[in-house]
């Protein structure tokens, strides 16, 4: 095959991107197409209107600089979606798209793997839910709503492919996806919920409120409802957006006197989907509109999903009719997931910068990092720049480095010998047992508490730790970790046990 100009610019284009930007890049990127060089553009098409947009949104800089850094000249990226006229007259020649990727068009939509495995599974989650949930979940074999949802023509001001979720809805990131959401106990009936509403919008639960503290997958999960009702049910109009752009709209509508434009946009939608909607606390006058734009959407059978910090009835200062219609249709909480959720949250966030991240590596910070999925993200970009910056691949050692200082750790140095008198005093058993090869429970179990803690609380190795410990090898002072970690999530006194040391420990410091 000819070597073709164009294709060795955009492989050295995305190879510049991985090397520059490595946070910013995705595996999906793989699948953009190099349309052509116009002028002074360079024409790239994404393959559905969402991906462009979060190119556009957030990469443009980074692959304009990649493209002038490749070329030397001063070209401009411009993105296009899968069926975007692009004024690029002549097509590349055959054998040039052939070498480069797949056209667009013969690519399976990637949002359509969200029918896949996962997806099934779920639904038969939400069917094992022992509340209501189960007699509303339709199996996914089952025509998935009355042909009338969504049948209507879409609203004038919605357009297909030009703004794929409406005008003033927020950016989607591609990433937010349900294939993407890790399921685990602390979000279960909101993941499987989820699944409900865009299988079966306005029908399932009506509203859904998901509610839980920052950070915890609430946004990820209103997207990834966004993307399935579309990927559902494609004529859908749906508008997504923050409280906030619902209250400064409505100022601002208000104002400008328009109130009938405002109107006719959030009440001639299919689905509305608001996120923190705590945000109209105190808000009365915006309050009373969006009572009314509830009411319309409610009784046009309209699916309504909405997120926030906290229950309905603990939203200060919202009216009270407000807090009953948000608990007409199902609560939702999302709690702080678990060692075992955490620890595929960081595999998943991985895969998708296509990053290797090893299992002592997951797992020294999904024990460190326990209060919010956020913190493990950016500990995942820290190492991916650390790794760039240094040239070497990710390894425990440069998560130490990067990671090393728990807010625990980071107080006072406490010595693995120092901890393992609080235990031994703590469980009553002699130290020689500890650290011989004794198998029995009543010692096996304190020698982990003694692992884990030390891990917690100091900033040493594996393979240092199990040195303490007769000499055991990491693999068991990781088995051992997990074990408690995992036991103490689930088992009350035992996790009171562990506070209690924690404690004792904080004392010794002092
Ligand atoms: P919130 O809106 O509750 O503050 P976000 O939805 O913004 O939280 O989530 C913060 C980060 O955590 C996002 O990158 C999101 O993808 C990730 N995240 C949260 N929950 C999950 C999950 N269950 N699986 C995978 N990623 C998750
Ligand atoms: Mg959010």
């Amino acid at each position: 095959m000819t070597r073709d100009p164009d294709r060795l610019v955009w492989k050295d284009v995305l190879a510049h991107m991985r090397k520059a930007y490595p946070t910013v890049c995705r595996q999906w990127f793989d699948e953009i197409e190099l349309v052509g060089i116009d002028g002074g553009s360079v024409v790239l098409r994404a393959h559905s209107a969402v991906h462009r947009d979060y190119l556009r949104r957030h990469c443009l800089e980074q692959f304009n600089d990649a493209v002038r850094t490749v070329t030397g000249r001063l070209l401009a990226v411009r993105f296009v979606g899968p069926d975007e006229a692009t004024g690029i007259e002549s097509p590349p020649a055959p054998e040039f798209r052939d070498g480069l990727t797949t056209p667009a068009a013969d690519q399976a939509n990637p949002e359509d793997q969200l029918a896949g495995s996962p997806s099934d599974e779920l639904a038969a989650d939400a069917m094992a839910q022992p509340s209501s949930m189960a007699q509303q979940v339709e199996p996914r074999s089952a025509p998935p709503h009355p042909p009338a949802w969504a049948a209507s023509p879409r609203p004038a001001h919605y357009s297909s492919e030009a703004e794929p979720l409406g005008p003033g809805s927020l950016v989607i990131n591609p990433d937010y996806d349900f294939e993407n959401f890790i399921v685990g106990p602390s979000n279960r009936i909101a993941h499987a919920a989820g699944i409900a509403v865009s299988s079966n919008p306005g029908r399932a639960y009506n509203p859904l409120f998901i509610h839980g503290a920052v950070g915890l997958g609430k946004t990820h999960l209103l997207q990834a409802i966004c993307l399935n009702i579309r990927k559902n049910f494609p004529a859908a109009a749906i508008h997504y957006i923050s409280c906030e752009v619902f209250v400064t709209d409505f100022v601002d509508r208000v104002r400008a006197g328009a109130m009938a434009e405002f109107r006719h946009r959030f009440r001639s939608v299919d689905a509305l989907v608001i996120d923190d909607i705590h945000f109209l606390t105190k808000r009365e006058q915006t309050q009373e509109e969006f009572f009314h734009t509830f009411n319309t959407l409610y009784g046009a059978h309209k699916q309504i999903v909405l997120a926030s910090d906290r229950p309905p009835d603990e939203i200060p200062e919202l009216q009270d009719r407000l807090i009953s219609r948000f608990k007409w249709g199902l609560v939702a909480p999302i709690e702080a997931p678990n060692f075992e959720t955490r620890i595929a949250i960081l595999k998943s966030k991985a895969a998708i910068r296509g990053l290797d991240l090893p299992d002592d590596v997951a797992i020294h910070i999904a024990s460190r990092l326990t209060a919010n999925i956020r913190e493990l993200e950016g500990a995942i970009t820290k190492l991916q720049l650390r790794a760039m910056v240094d040239s070497k691949s990710i390894d425990l050692e440069m998560a130490q480095e990067a990671i090393g200082a728990s807010p625990a750790a980071a107080q006072a140095d406490l010595t693995v010998q120092a901890i393992i008198d609080v235990v031994v005093g703590f469980y009553r058993v002699q130290l020689h047992d500890l650290k011989s090869k004794k198998r029995q429970r009543s010692i096996a179990l304190p020698r982990q508490v003694c692992m884990y803690l030390a891990r917690r609380n100091t900033r040493k190795s594996l393979q240092e730790i199990g040195s303490h410990f007769g000499d055991r090898d990491h693999t068991t002072v990781m088995h051992a970790i997990r074990t408690v970690e995992t036991r103490r999530e689930r088992d009350r006194d035992f996790g009171h046990s562990i506070g209690t040391l924690e404690q004792l420990l904080a004392a010794a410091r002092r």
